[in-house]
C-alpha cells in the first residue's frame, strides 16, 4: 500500500510522514495524521450525486451549478464519495478534482444502488431465492458487479439480507424472503457475486449488506415503522443473514431506519459496536440509510442535527449518507469533546482502509475506464444469463390436469391483463440504470413462439388498479374464441419496493373482477402472477386450472415465461414466502411456534391454533412448488435410533418422479425439538437440495445432519446442543408431510457428569 500511494501521489507530503510512522497501517496513520478535522469528516460524508441517476441528462461540456458546487467540495476534501451517480464521465470528473486538485489527493468512491442487476436486469431478489439455488444468485450478482464497475462503480448497496416475514412491507421484494437458512446462504452468495475473487479486482464492487438491522420486522409490514423484536429474535431471525454476509467477506453495511424496542438502529452502540465490532469483528465500515441519522429526530430521539450526528457517531455509525450532518456538526462536536477525536479517527481509518483493499489508491480510475463499458455491459451473455435466471425464479403453483405446458401448435390463445403487453413493470422496483424499454415483454416473448398471428390475441382487458371502458367485454370475446387464456395479472411494480407497504395484499379489484368475467367463459386459465410478495388469492385466480407466479423477472421477462409455458424449460422454483389464505395471517411465516391450544383440525400439523373464519395455515406454504413431473416421497431411512452431542446421523428418502416429463426438485429437510428448554419452532429449515429426476427415475436423497446442526439459543442466549428429542421430514415444502421419523440426542459422558 505504502509503494502504491506513493506511486499515486508523488511527491505528496505524505510521504515522508509514511516512513516515520508506527502503527498497524503505517500509511493510513500517517495519512490520517496529515487530516484536518473537516478532511476528516468530509471522508465520513456521502452525498447523492446533484442530479439523480434517474433523471439524468449531464453534460460534461457545461456542468451545472450545483454539479460546480459539489466539485468545489471534493476539491476542498469534503466528499468521500457520491452516490447514484448518473454518468462515467461526472465520476470521472470527480476523480480529478479528488486526486489531482484537493489537498491530500484521496480517491473519492461511488456506489449506486444496483440491487438486481445494472443495465442487465436480472429478477428480483425474492424471485432468485425462489431458485433455492445460491449459486444462481452468485452468478447473477458476479455480472451485476461486472456491469457496474465497468460504469465507473465501486460499491453497491446490496445485497439486502432484511429477512420478511409480513407480505405487507413493501421491501420484501428485495431480500430472500421468509426464512433464515435461505436469506442467509442467498446473502453469502450475493456477497461473493459482487466482491469476485478480490476487491482490488477492476470488476468487483464493495457489498453493503443492509438494512442493519431488523428493518423487515417492521410493526403491520408498515415501512419504517417500528420495531420491536426480542434479543432472541434478533439473534435467531434477523441477524445471522448478516453474519452470513461479512463471513463471506462482505466490508460495509447499512444502518437501518427503524427504532428497535425504542433504540433506533442508527444510534444504536449495542448493534452498531457491541455485536458488530467487538462480537463479530467485522472489519469494514457502517454507512448510514439515507439520512437515518437526522431521522433520529423525527424518532424523538435526538434533539437536532447536531445531537443527531452525535449520537450517530458514537453509536458506530462511521459515514453519513446524504444528510451532510457530519460535515456539518463534526468538527464543533469534536471541538467541545463531546466526540473525540479517536472516534472520529476510527472512522476514517475504517472508510480509508476499504478504499484501499478496493485498489483505488493503488489507480483511482480503475473502474473509470470508458472503453470497459462497451463490451461489458448489456451484452449477450449477460442477457442469457437473465433467461435462465428467470426460467429458474418462475414458480408453478397449480396445474390441474397438467394443462401446462402447452403445446406450441394447435391451440389457441388468448393473452389477457394489464401485464400482457407494454414496456412497463418488467424490471421491477430498484432498478436505477435498467430501463423497461430494453426488456422483452410477455407479448413478445409469447409471439416468438406461436408465429401464427390468428393464435394469439393480445386483450388488456382491465388497467392495474381501475377497470378501462370495454375492457372486461373486449377480454371475455378474446376469451371465447380462444382455447386457453393466459391472465397476466397481479402488482404493478409500484405496489412493492421502498415506502410500499399494502394493507390489503391481494389482487386489485378490477382485475379480480377481469378474472371473474373471463372464468365464466368456461376457458382454461393459466394465471401468470406478477407481484413482489405473497398474495392471498381467492375466487377465480384461485380456482384457475393453473397458477404460474411470474414475480418480476427483468430484461428477459417475456422469452422466459414463453420458455415455462411451453416447456423448453421446467419449472422447478419453490417459494421463498409463504402464500396464506386470508390477508389477515399477516405475518405468517412456516417457522412460528406451537400455541398452548393447538387445534387438531388440520392434516399435517398438530401445532396449530387457527381463525374461527380460516385454518391458521398456508395456502401455498414456503418451499411449495410444482414441476412438469410428478414427484413421490417414500422410504424414509435413518442411520441410527440416537447420536451424541458431537455425532451425526443420516436421513434419506426415496423421490420418485412418477410422471412423463423430466423434473427438478428441491428436496427440504426439516427439523424440529420437542420439547426444549426454549421452545421450538414446528419446523425449521436445514438443508435443502436440487435433484433432477427423468420421468419413472428414482433418486434415494441423503441428507447428514450434525449435532451441531441442532443447536439453539438457550435460556441465556448461548448456543446449546440440547439432548433429547428430535423431529426429522424430508419434504416436499414446510407443510406438507413427506416422509419423517424421530430420533434422540444422547448426553455425552462429559455432559452428564
Ligand atoms: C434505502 C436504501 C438505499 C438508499 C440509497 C434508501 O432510501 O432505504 O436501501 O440504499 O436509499 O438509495
Amino acid at each position: 500500500l505504502a509503494a502504491a500511494l506513493t506511486a499515486a501521489w508523488g511527491s505528496s507530503p505524505i510521504r515522508a510522514l509514511a516512513a516515520a510512522s508506527t502503527g498497524k497501517s503505517p500509511t493510513l496513520d500517517a495519512l490520517l495524521a496529515q487530516m484536518t478535522l473537516e478532511e476528516k469528516a468530509g471522508q465520513l460524508t456521502l452525498m447523492p450525486a446533484a442530479v439523480d441517476g434517474r433523471v439524468a441528462t449531464f453534460n460534461p461540456a457545461q456542468p451545472d451549478a450545483s454539479f460546480q458546487k459539489q466539485f468545489a467540495d471534493a476539491r476542498a476534501g469534503r466528499l468521500t464519495g457520491l452516490l447514484n451517480t448518473p454518468s462515467l464521465e461526472a465520476m470521472r470528473m470527480f476523480q480529478d478534482v479528488a486526486t489531482k486538485q484537493s489537498r491530500l489527493r484521496i480517491p473519492m468512491m461511488f456506489g449506486a444502488d444496483v440491487i438486481h442487476g445494472y443495465r442487465t436486469i436480472f429478477p428480483v431478489p425474492l424471485a432468485e431465492a425462489a431458485s433455492f439455488d445460491p449459486s444462481l444468485a452468485e452468478r447473477t450478482s458476479r455480472v451485476a458487479a461486472i456491469e457496474a464497475a465497468a460504469s465507473g462503480l465501486d460499491w453497491t448497496y446490496a445485497p439486502m439480507v432484511d429477512v420478511a416475514r409480513d407480505a405487507r412491507w413493501g421491501r420484501g421484494v428485495e431480500g430472500a424472503g421468509e426464512d433464515v437458512l435461505l436469506s442467509s446462504d442467498m446473502a453469502a452468495a450475493r456477497v461473493r457475486g459482487f466482491q469476485g475473487k478480490s476487491l482490488k479486482d477492476n470488476d468487483a464492487v464493495l457489498a453493503c449488506p443492509k438494512h442493519f438491522a431488523a428493518y423487515g420486522g417492521a410493526e403491520a409490514g408498515l415501512d419504517y415503522s417500528s420495531v420491536d423484536v426480542s434479543e432472541r429474535s434478533l439473534r435467531e431471525v434477523y441477524l445471522p443473514p448478516f453474519k452470513s454476509a461479512f463471513d463471506a467477506g462482505a466490508l460495509s453495511t447499512m444502518a437501518a431506519f427503524n427504532e428497535i424496542a425504542g433504540i433506533p438502529a442508527s444510534a444504536n452502540p449495542w448493534l452498531l459496536t457491541d455485536v458488530l465490532h467487538k462480537e463479530w469483528k467485522f472489519d469494514g465500515f457502517v454507512v448510514s440509510d439515507w439520512g437515518s441519522d437526522v431521522e433520529l429526530i423525527h424518532h424523538g430521539f435526538a434533539a437536532d442535527g447536531r445531537d443527531a450526528a452525535r449520537l450517530a457517531i458514537l453509536a458506530g455509525v462511521d459515514m453519513s449518507m446524504s444528510s451532510a450532518l457530519y460535515i456539518t456538526h463534526l468538527p464543533s462536536l469534536v471541538a467541545s469533546g463531546e466526540v473525540p477525536m479517536s472516534r472520529v479517527d476510527e472512522a476514517v481509518r475504517r472508510i480509508l482502509h476499504v478504499k484501499a483493499e478496493l485498489g483505488l489508491f493503488e489507480n483511482p480510475y480503475r473502474r473509470l475506464d470508458p472503453a470497459r463499458a462497451k463490451t461489458r455491459v448489456f451484452i449477450p451473455a449477460h442477457r442469457a444469463l437473465a433467461r435462465e435466471a428467470a426460467q429458474r425464479s418462475i414458480v408453478l403453483l397449480k396445474n390441474d390436469g397438467d394443462l401446462l405446458p402447452l403445446s406450441p401448435q394447435g391451440k389457441r390463445v388468448a393473452l389477457i391483463g394489464p401485464f400482457a403487453e407494454g414496456p412497463h413493470d418488467l424490471v421491477g422496483p430498484w432498478t436505477v440504470f435498467g430501463v423497461d424499454a430494453e426488456a422483452v415483454d410477455l407479448a413478445t416473448g409469447l409471439r416468438r413462439v406461436i408465429t401464427d398471428p390468428a393464435r394469439l390475441s393480445v386483450v388488456k382487458g382491465s388497467d392495474i388498479e381501475v377497470p378501462i371502458p370495454g375492457g372486461i367485454d373486449a377480454a371475455v370475446a378474446a376469451a371465447k374464441n380462444a382455447d386457453v387464456v393466459l391472465l397476466a395479472i397481479g402488482e404493478s411494480q409500484d405496489m412493492t419496493g421502498e415506502s410500499h407497504s399494502r394493507s390489503q395484499i391481494v389482487m386489485p379489484p378490477a382485475q379480480q373482477a377481469l378474472a371473474e368475467a373471463v372464468a365464466k367463459t368456461g376457458k382454461p386459465i393459466v394465471v401468470l402472477l406478477k407481484t413482489g410478495r405473497s398474495l392471498a388469492l381467492e375466487g377465480a385466480v384461485l380456482q384457475a386450472q393453473a397458477i404460474v407466479v411470474t414475480w418480476f423477472l427483468g430484461t428477459e421477462t417475456g422469452p422466459a415465461i414463453a420458455d415455462v409455458l411451453f416447456g423448453a424449460a421446467s419449472p422447478s422454483a419453490r417459494l421463498p414466502v409463504s402464500f396464506p389464505r386470508s390477508p389477515g395471517q399477516e405475518p405468517y411465516h412456516y417457522d412460528h411456534k406451537s400455541s398452548g391450544r393447538p387445534t387438531t383440525s388440520e392434516k399435517y400439523d398438530p401445532f396449530r391454533t387457527n381463525f374461527i373464519d380460516t385454518p391458521n395455515a398456508a395456502r401455498f406454504p414456503f418451499g411449495y412448488g410444482l414441476t412438469y413431473g410428478h414427484i413421490a416421497y417414500s422410504g424414509f431411512i435413518q442411520s441410527t435410533p440416537s447420536i451424541t452431542a458431537n455425532g451425526s446421523i443420516e436421513v434419506s428418502a426415496m423421490i420418485t418422479n412418477t410422471g412423463t416429463r423430466p423434473a427438478t426438485e428441491v428436496v427440504q429437510l426439516y427439523t424440529r425439538k420437542n420439547p426444549a428448554s426454549v421452545t421450538q419452532p414446528v419446523r425449521k429449515l436445514k438443508a435443502y437440495k436440487r435433484v433432477d429426476l427423468k420421468p419413472g427415475e428414482s433418486k434415494k436423497v441423503s441428507f447428514t445432519i450434525a449435532a451441531a446442526d441442532l443447536a439453539f439459543l438457550d435460556q441465556k442466549l448461548q448456543p446449546t446442543i440440547e439432548p433429547g428429542n428430535y423431529f426429522v421430514w424430508i419434504a416436499p415444502s414446510a407443510e406438507h408431510e413427506g416422509v419423517s421419523g424421530q430420533f434422540t440426542l444422547t448426553r455425552t459422558a462429559q455432559a452428564a457428569r
